[in-house]
C-alpha cells in the first residue's frame, strides 16, 4: 500500500460538521492507528531533513500533535503557533481573515535563533490563511520559512496558490 492510501484510509469524511454544507476531513482515525501515525510522522521527519530545518512550527490545535513527534523523529526544535492570550512569553501577533470576521495567532518572539529554518506543520490546508499567517510571524520573528507541509490539502480551495505567492521558492507539501 502506498503511503497516500494508508493515510487515506484513515482519515474520515464527517458531513455537516461544524456546520450544514462542510464536510470535515477527521483525522481522529488516522492518531489512533500507529501505523498510519508512525508513517505520517517519518514522512514529515524526511521533508524536515531534506530542507535542513532547524525547526518545526505546529499550529493550534491539530498541528501540535502532528508536529511533536515529527520534531523527536528529526532531531530538531518544535515551536507552537497558538490562539491569542495562551502563550505567557512576550509574543508576535497576526490577525487574519476568516470567512466571517478574523483570527488572531500567536508566537513567542524569542522562539528562533536568527536564520533559523523553520518548517510549518498542519492537519488539512483549506484557504491557507492560518497558514499564511504563521509564515508572517516566523518572518517577523526571524526566522526562514524553508516550507508548509500538511496531511491533506483541499484541492478545491486556493491555499496552495495563496502560500505559494508568500514562500517564494519554498514548496507546499500535501502528503
Ligand atoms: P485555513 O486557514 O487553511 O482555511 O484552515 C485551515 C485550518 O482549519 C487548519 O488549522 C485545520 O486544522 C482547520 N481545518 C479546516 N478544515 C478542516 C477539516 O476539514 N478537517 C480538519 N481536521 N481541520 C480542518
Amino acid at each position: 500500500k502506498s503511503l497516500c492510501e494508508l493515510l487515506l484510509a484513515r482519515i474520515h469524511d464527517v458531513p455537516d460538521y461544524p456546520k450544514p454544507g462542510v464536510v470535515f476531513k477527521d483525522i481522529t482515525p488516522l492518531l489512533a492507528d500507529p501505523e498510519a501515525f508512525t508513517a505520517l510522522t517519518e514522512a514529515f521527519a524526511e521533508l524536515c531533513a531534506r530542507y535542513r530545518a532547524d525547526k518545526v512550527v505546529g499550529l493550534e490545535a491539530r498541528g501540535f500533535i502532528l508536529a511533536a513527534p515529527v520534531a523527536v523523529r528529526a532531531g530538531i526544535g518544535f515551536v507552537p503557533v497558538r490562539k491569542v492570550g495562551k502563550l505567557p512569553g512576550a509574543t508576535l501577533s497576526q490577525a487574519y481573515e476568516l470567512e466571517y470576521g478574523t483570527a488572531e495567532i500567536e508566537i513567542h518572539a524569542e522562539a528562533f535563533a536568527p536564520g533559523d529554518r523553520v518548517l510549518v506543520i498542519d492537519d488539512v490546508l483549506a484557504t491557507g490563511g492560518t497558514a499564511e499567517a504563521s509564515l508572517q510571524l516566523i518572518r517577523r520573528a526571524g526566522a526562514e520559512p524553508v516550507g508548509v507541509a500538511v496531511l491533506m490539502e483541499l484541492g478545491f480551495l486556493p491555499g496552495r496558490e495563496r502560500l505559494e505567492k508568500v514562500l517564494g521558492e519554498a514548496p507546499v507539501d500535501a502528503l
